[in-house]
């Protein structure tokens, strides 16, 4: 199955494709330049942030890792309307536990009160985040996805600076200059 280029996430319908990339959704397609210029990071560079994320502490609990990303999927409906989505998190292993029971939750209570689509995506979603929960990424290092997560964190982090530079008002504005 075809996974997001941004988020790393199973496209399970549909999909938006652009020039050899594909996204889950729009709001993912909207990140294509970033994963453009996520691709031309030094892979050294890369993977000295990874370790330092995966090392790290915690940024919701400020606990100890291994930090990973934890994917917890929802489903809520309304009648003829439902609507369905995964949220990666970057989080420690206790984080993402929660993370999922807490969407499982969620699907159980909210996730079925819609005619067709309610009644098909609820039990998916709850048996998605089932399964993360046994899935929990590897303890001998830091996952692909969270690779991918760091990888486009740091190209979004340089497209901001490309894009100061390129506007030198901006650095006006800055405090104590
Ligand atoms: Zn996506
Ligand atoms: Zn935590």
């Amino acid at each position: 199955m075809a996974k997001c280029s941004y988020c790393g996430s199973t496209i399970l319908f549909g999909g938006k494709k652009d020039e050899g990339l594909t996204f889950c959704n729009d709001k993912c397609l909207g990140k294509g330049v970033v994963v453009r210029l996520a691709q031309q990071l030094s892979e050294e560079e890369v993977r000295q942030e990874v370790m330092t994320v995966y090392r790290g502490k915690c940024a919701k609990c400020d606990g100890y890792g291994p930090i990973d990303v934890h994917v917890s999927h929802r489903v809520w409906s309304a009648l003829f309307m439902t609507s369905w989505s995964s949220r990666p998190q970057v989080v420690c292993a206790s984080c993402g536990t929660k993370g999922k029971v807490n969407d499982a939750l969620f699907c159980l209570v909210l996730g079925w009160w819609g005619i067709p689509w309610g009644l098909i995506m609820t039990p998916i979603q709850i048996g998605r985040n089932i399964v993360g929960l046994f899935k929990t990424p590897a303890p001998s290092g830091p996952s692909e996805a969270l690779t991918s997560v760091v990888r486009a964190t740091m190209a979004a982090a340089c497209l901001a600076e490309e894009e100061a530079k390129s506007q030198p008002g901006l650095h006006l504005q800055v405090p104590g200059r």
